[in-house]
């Protein structure tokens, strides 16, 4: 399932970055998700539940923060609103995805003795 391969990679990068900081424990995982990334969050949940058991993040409940999608002019004439047509009201060129589509692992509560 997408959602497991999802909370395998964000395991990678916590452990590296609690290794790093020489935390004996994780309290808690903040993650960014975009509406657009294509992620069940309730799933995403159920994965990290069962993937934390027994790990670093034993005690570390997740949370997760959705985004909506922001588009943008790609030369700089700044963001466009959503709904109508996805082009740039100045230059008329095609709107950028510039968020809304990511996964982030955005910050982490370390215990660090
Ligand atoms: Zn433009």
């Amino acid at each position: 399932m997408h959602e497991y391969s999802i909370v395998q990679a964000m395991f990678d990068q916590i452990e590296a970055q609690a290794q790093a900081r020489h935390a004996i424990a994780v309290k808690r995982v903040f993650v960014r998700i975009g509406r657009s990334a294509g992620v069940d969050v309730r799933l995403l949940k159920t994965a990290y539940d069962t993937f934390r058991v027994r790990t670093i993040c034993d005690d570390a409940p997740l949370e997760v923060d959705e985004v909506p999608e922001v588009w943008t002019c790609p030369d700089g004439h700044g963001d466009i609103v959503p709904g109508g047509k996805l082009t740039c009201e100045t230059c008329g060129r095609p709107a950028r995805m510039a968020s809304g589509d990511e996964i982030i692992l955005e910050r982490l509560e370390l215990e660090v003795p």
